[in-house]
């Protein structure tokens, strides 16, 4: 079993803190993804597992085995952690062959080893003489997973490895991933700011801000209930709404609300997800959902992002909008007075 444990972990360049007190458990094969916005700490975490660096403060521990405790650290050659680089990092003057066998043991059956690991990440032995200028980015970034893997590490770090790669193939070259991760048995840490990324690649997420671990979960319990309004927004669109919190319920702009209140009164703000709203043609009577009118609509192919506008009367008469997807082939047109409806609860701050 290779559990990771990082405890009370913290980091310093100069006057910068890059990194403050962070702890964090992954369980054996596991894979999480560590988000946050640029600067917030990412790299800093993933370099100091690998031992890149050593920490000021804290503990590493893979398995059975510390590899760091404050400035005392296992040296990265012998941590037996795999890291992929956003560029792959390929020796760019060796084939496929020789970048994935370079510095591994010559008495190992060097051959046997490129193969097997060809395999592992589904890349054509056919390929084996290639440089990489002569492959794909996907391809090159296999290469990469290959050369790592051949290594038989305890742990693979991913650092943004697929953000170079354009969306369709991005998809594609993330699913073999972990499809070849969940094969061999092997945990991974993936650093992204692509929150989608996150979400779809992870059994847990960590979201990080200013060198803090702000929380770590499930990715769709982080995604419905996130413990503020910026992590809810680093995790994906969100509409946050001021509320009025009684027992049981809470009433925002858009009505009442289910919401988990727990025992709380008094003023807050509520978060729902964008894809919780459904635009009606207004029914005149009065009846039903909330009032507003559709704004701006921008058409982005099958799904459009429509901007819905609400007079609010009862949070001070401020004028609220926020954005939705519709399909493209129906809905309301710019301009259109709608009923709004809310499926599901909130998530209250
Ligand atoms: P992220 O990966 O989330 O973009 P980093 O871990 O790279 O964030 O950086 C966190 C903070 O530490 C940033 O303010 C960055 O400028 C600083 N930092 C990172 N590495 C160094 C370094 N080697 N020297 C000085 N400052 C650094």
């Amino acid at each position: 079993m290779s559990d990771l444990r990082v405890s009370g972990l913290s980091k310093r360049f100069g006057q910068t803190a890059a990194l403050v007190d962070v702890s964090l458990f992954a369980v054996s094969a596991s894979r999480t993804a560590v988000v946050g916005p640029s600067g917030s700490g990412k790299s800093t975490l993933l370099r100091l597992i690998a031992g890149f660096e050593r920490p000021d403060e804290g503990e590493i521990v893979l398995g059975e085995d510390r590899l760091a405790r404050g400035r005392a650290t296992v040296p990265a050659h012998l941590r037996n952690i795999g890291i992929v680089s956003q560029d792959g990092a390929l020796f760019p003057h060796l084939d496929v062959a020789q970048n994935i066998a370079f510095g591994i043991d010559k008495s190992a059956d060097r051959h046997a080893l490129v193969l097997k690991a060809l395999d592992m990440v589904k890349l054509d032995r056919a390929l084996v003489e290639r440089r990489p200028h002569e492959l794909s980015g996907g391809q090159q970034q296999r290469v990469a997973l290959a050369r790592a893997l051949a290594r038989k590490p305890r742990l693979m770090l991913l650092d943004e490895p697929f953000s170079a790669l354009d969306a369709g193939l991005r998809h594609s070259v993330r699913n073999e991933v972990m499809q070849t991760l969940d094969e061999v048995g092997i945990g991974s840490i993936l650093v992204t700011h692509d929150h989608a990324e996150a979400l779809s690649f992870a059994d847990q997420v960590a979201v990080m801000r200013n060198g803090r671990l702000v929380q770590a979960g499930a990715p769709r319990d982080l995604y419905l209930r996130p413990v503020d309004p910026e992590t809810a927004i680093m995790l994906g669109h969100a509409i946050i709404l001021p509320a009025r919190i009684g027992e049981g319920y809470v009433e925002t702009p858009l009505g009442r609300l289910a919401a988990v209140t727990l025992g709380r009164t008094g003023s807050g703000e509520i978060m729902l997800r964008p894809e919780q709203i459904v635009l009606e043609a207004a029914s005149g009577d009065g009846e039903g959902g909330c009032r507003a009118t559709v704004g701006r609509i921008e058409f982005a192919g099958p799904t459009s992002i429509v901007s819905v506008v609400l007079e609010d009367e009862s949070f001070g008469g401020k004028r609220l909008e926020f954005a939705i997807r519709q399909r493209s082939d129906s809905g309301a047109g710019a301009g259109a007075r709608v009923s709004v409806r809310v499926r599901g609860g909130g998530h209250l701050f």
